[in-house]
């Protein structure tokens, strides 16, 4: 069983209301069972939400209030769910505050990414689980899959 960003495979759960539909994880997915969570939902925030940005450890949204709590409450569903199933693979969108792996906006609204992982994908691999983003599964894929996405970008 793997976990996965409710965004990357359609769900419209994503701060502004749209998704982040990845061709890559729809197909890497499609011979395996699969688990779909939002973390920012499932803390208790609303679709379409305010974005928010990692500032100092805390979560703070655009307007200075502080989500840390939310995020919070999120990341510990997602390892509930994690533990109970006992899913050993995430695979969570890149920069999301949450969820993201390697990388996560600087907390400035600019735009600029920096190292780091969103508070989800943090607590899952203390957690054991191993965190991959869309962009590993693009290279954890086979050489068919890829064969598509290139042609599919073309
Ligand atoms: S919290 Fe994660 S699953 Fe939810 S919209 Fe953001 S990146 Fe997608």
């Amino acid at each position: 069983m793997i976990l996965v960003s409710a965004c990357l495979i359609g769900e419209n759960c994503k701060y502004d209301g749209g998704n982040n539909y990845c061709e890559a994880v729809i197909d890497y997915l499609s011979d395996k069972p699969y688990i779909s969570i939002c973390p920012e939902v499932c803390g208790g925030l609303r679709t379409p939400r305010t974005p928010s940005e990692i500032i100092n450890g805390a979560v703070i949204d655009k307007y200075g209030n502080d989500k840390s709590a939310a995020f919070a409450s999120g990341a510990e569903e997602a390892a509930l769910i994690c533990d109970s199933l006992n899913i050993k693979l995430a695979i969570l969108k890149e920069y999301s505050p949450s969820c993201g792996v390697s990388y996560i906006y600087d907390g400035s609204y600019n735009g600029r990414k920096i190292s780091g992982s969103g508070i989800t994908a943090a607590l899952l691999r203390r957690q054991g689980v191993t965190v991959w983003s869309e962009k590993d599964v693009v290279r954890n894929s086979s050489p068919k899959t890829l064969a598509g996405i290139q042609q599919m970008s073309r």
